[in-house]
Formats: C-alpha cells, sequence, structure tokens
C-alpha cells in the first residue's frame, strides 16, 4: 500500500491550488487524464508541482478513517492528512423529453466539446440556470455551434442586483457577455418540453435545435467527506477558516464548502478563507422557481439509470421506500442524479452514503471493507428539502 504525508482528492483548481503548498509526500488524484478539474479541462499544460505524485484516471470509491483511500487502479492508497476538493456535479430537473438523445448536461456537453466533440454548425439551446450556463455559452460558440438562445430560469430583477453588489466580477461577466453578443438572454424562461428537435419554452415558444444543454446550477460531491464522518451543513462540508472539517485531518476546499466558483477554490485550496456572502448572494439569485419542480409529467423519468417514472415515486413518502419498491436510486449512478431531483420534487431526504461511490471491478472491492452505514431516510447531515 502507498503512503503519503498528504493526499489530495481531485485535481480542479482547489486540489492544485492545495498541492502548490502542501508539504512532505503529497499525492494529487484524480479520476481524468489531466489535472484541472471542471474549468480547466482540456487545458495544455497545468503545471503539477515536482514533489506532487500526480495519480490520473483514479477513481476513489470509498475513504476510511485513518486515512485509507480505495482506488481504481492503485488500490488502498494512505495518507496521514486528507485533502477532499472534488467539486461539484450538475442538478438536473426533469421534463418531458429530458431523456431523449440529443439531451446534454450544460456542463456535460461542454466538457465533451472541450474533449474534441465536433459541434461546428450545431443549433444549440442552453438552458437552466446559474453563471454557468454563459461559460458553456462562449465555449460552444467559439468551437462553431450557433447558439439559439440561453434560457435562465431566474428572474432580471434579482441577477442585476446580484452583479452590482460584486463590481470585482462585472469586468468577467461583461467579457463573457461581449463574446456571446448576439445571442439572446431570456429571463424568468425555462424548457417545457423536449421531442423531435424542438424545444417549448414556458412562454410557449418552440425552437427547432440539433442540442439541448441544460443544468440547474450544481450540486457539491459530498460523499467522500461524509463517509469520513464530516458534518455537513445544509448540503456543504462544514469547515473552519484554515478548511479543516470537523474530522481532525481530513480538510476540505471549493465547491464541497460552498458553491462559489473559481476564486472560491482557489483561496481555500491555499488554506485561506473566502467570502461567504458571495456563495450566499450567488444561490439568492439563482434561487430555483418552484413552477420547475411541476413540469415533469407522470410518464418522465426520474431515475434514469433503473428507468423510475414520476408516477412510480410518488406513492411514497421516503426515498428508502422507494428504493426498495422501485429501485429508484439504486443504479449505476447510485443515486448522484435522481437523489436531488427526489429531494425538490418529493422532498425526500438523502439517505447515507455507502460505498462503493462508483461502479468498481468486484476484485477492488475485497480490500475496502468498510462496514456500511446504518440507511436511514432521515439522516443528520442531509440538506434540507427545498420544497
Ligand atoms: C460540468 C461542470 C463544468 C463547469 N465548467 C465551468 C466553466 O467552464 N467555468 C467556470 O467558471 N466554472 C465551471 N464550473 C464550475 C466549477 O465547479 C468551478 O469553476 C471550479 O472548477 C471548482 O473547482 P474545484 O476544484 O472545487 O472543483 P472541480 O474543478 O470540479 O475539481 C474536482 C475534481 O475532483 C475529481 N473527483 C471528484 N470526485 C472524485 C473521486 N471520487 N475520485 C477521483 N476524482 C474525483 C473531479 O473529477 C474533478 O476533476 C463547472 C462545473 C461543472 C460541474
Amino acid at each position: 500500500m502507498k503512503h503519503y504525508d498528504v493526499a489530495i482528492l481531485g485535481a480542479g483548481p482547489a486540489g492544485l491550488a492545495a498541492a502548490r503548498v502542501a508539504t512532505g509526500t503529497v499525492a494529487l488524484i484524480d479520476d481524468n487524464p489531466q489535472p484541472g478539474g471542471q474549468i480547466w479541462r482540456g487545458a495544455p499544460q497545468i503545471p503539477v508541482p515536482a514533489n506532487v505524485d500526480f495519480l490520473p484516471q483514479t477513481k476513489v470509491f470509498d475513504a476510511q478513517p485513518g486515512f485509507t483511500l480505495h482506488t481504481v487502479p492503485h488500490g488502498p492508497i494512505r495518507a496521514a492528512k486528507l485533502i477532499v476538493a472534488t467539486g461539484a456535479r450538475e442538478l438536473f430537473l426533469p421534463f418531458p423529453g429530458w431523456t431523449e438523445p440529443n439531451v446534454y448536461g450544460a456542463g456535460g456537453l461542454q466538457a465533451l466539446v472541450k474533449s474534441g466533440k465536433p459541434i461546428n454548425g450545431q443549433r444549440v439551446l442552453i438552458a437552466g440556470s446559474g453563471p454557468l450556463l454563459l461559460a458553456v455559452a462562449a465555449t460552444l460558440k467559439k468551437a462553431g455551434a450557433i447558439i439559439t438562445g440561453i434560457a435562465e430560469q431566474a428572474p432580471l430583477g434579482r441577477i442585476v442586483p446580484f452583479l452590482l453588489r460584486y463590481p470585482a466580477k462585472l469586468p468577467q461577466a461583461i467579457a463573457l457577455r461581449a463574446t456571446l453578443l448576439g445571442v439572446p438572454y431570456w429571463t424568468t424562461t425555462w424548457v417545457t418540453r423536449f421531442a423531435n428537435g424542438t424545444a417549448t419554452l414556458n412562454n410557449g415558444r418552440t425552437l427547432t435545435i440539433n442540442h439541448l444543454a441544460t443544468g440547474f446550477g450544481l450540486v457539491p460531491n459530498t460523499e467522500i467527506a461524509q463517509l469520513l464522518g464530516c458534518r455537513l451543513d445544509d448540503g456543504f462540508v462544514v469547515v473552519d477558516s484554515r478548511g479543516q472539517t470537523t474530522v481532525p485531518g481530513v480538510y476540505c476546499a471549493g465547491e464541497p464548502t460552498g458553491i462559489g466558483g473559481l476564486d472560491k477554490a482557489l483561496a481555500e485550496g491555499a488554506g485561506q478563507p473566502y467570502n461567504g456572502a458571495f456563495v450566499r448572494d450567488l444561490a439568492q439569485a439563482f434561487a430555483l422557481n418552484p413552477a420547475l419542480y411541476d413540469i415533469a409529467e407522470p410518464a418522465t423519468l426520474i431515475c434514469r439509470c433503473e428507468a423510475v417514472t414520476k408516477a412510480e415515486c410518488e406513492p411514497y413518502r421516503e426515498w428508502r421506500d422507494a428504493k426498495l419498491q422501485t429501485r429508484c436510486g439504486m443504479g449505476a449512478c447510485q443515486g448522484r442524479l435522481c437523489g436531488p431531483i427526489t429531494q425538490r420534487l418529493f422532498g425526500w431526504l438523502p439517505s447515507s452514503v455507502r460505498p462503493p461511490l462508483v461502479p468498481v471491478p468486484a476484485r477492488y472491492l475485497s480490500t475496502a471493507q468498510t462496514p456500511p452505514a446504518p440507511e436511514s431516510g432521515r439522516s443528520e447531515n442531509a440538506p434540507p428539502a427545498h420544497r
């Protein structure tokens, strides 16, 4: 088993910033082939400090107090200290047609294009919520896509005051918008249906497109921190001003402590505190309209891994019951997609996190023997239902 003084999980901006200040023997672990995380995906030559052992294409599927990380393909890795910088994933909300071909996660389509997917001349509608929609539009437009519009569910009356409150971010926002001259930005707008290449918006307008890219903000990847016993508050890992979690020796930086983007990830990775007001204001500016939770129809899939519809979920009051009766959340993604959806649509609280976090070959499981945590529909660490 490999031993390190420090293991950093996640080679995004937060993990890379941590790697720059970490001393001793350091492992930097990421499931991607290159360092850079989401924002610097595909960027050439992201430097990793010389004292750091970068382990690319390495999935961590379990973590035990002590600290042992169980990985594929390197097996168990031990570290005296752990820095969890696992970033975030997109939040999807179901609407009729959301599982059709050519519907992508907004950041997912961006990642594919950054990795070489051709998009030149394709008509793309970007819909959902948050600043990521603009970043995605800019990437796709640069790659030759025709952006038919950006449908943002938040009202303009919340977005403008938010921007004005943070003048330091304005040049960045203006520069991004300048690259999107001519691309309509519709606020208080969302997709209610997608079928046969046509997206219908809540104002009745229809658009003929090749691709629909959709995402309603970000969900923090807190599973590793939860396996280690770190306390969560409102769904985010609790840290002090130096990034120390409630478990001695475990630090956390970037999106798992609060969705705040690049500047926050860089500051926290370097062990510096970040302005929590920005995180709160961002969340408030792009808070989701509850009308979005009523778009799915009875036949709309909620759990796409196990093909469970809204009508099949509705009789249940808790995720545990729905899991047992319908297999909702028991597929390959282990509820990472449908968990945040069912929380919003039905008010189900997430159940406890269990290894393996991702599908792994069975031979790796024999070295990872964490006793499963008791499952409960009312986990103390669970974020509140949003409705
Ligand atoms: C799909 C997507 C696209 C985005 N695109 C942009 C953009 O273009 N511009 C922008 O400003 N912001 C973007 N963001 C927002 C982004 O979260 C922040 O800007 C910033 O990248 C956060 O840095 P981070 O280091 O906290 O996390 P990340 O950059 O997400 O880095 C976390 C890393 O940890 C790895 N990881 C997580 N769990 C495991 C595990 N169990 N095993 C191994 N590796 C693991 C992930 O693969 C990832 O590489 C995007 C977010 C998402 C989800």
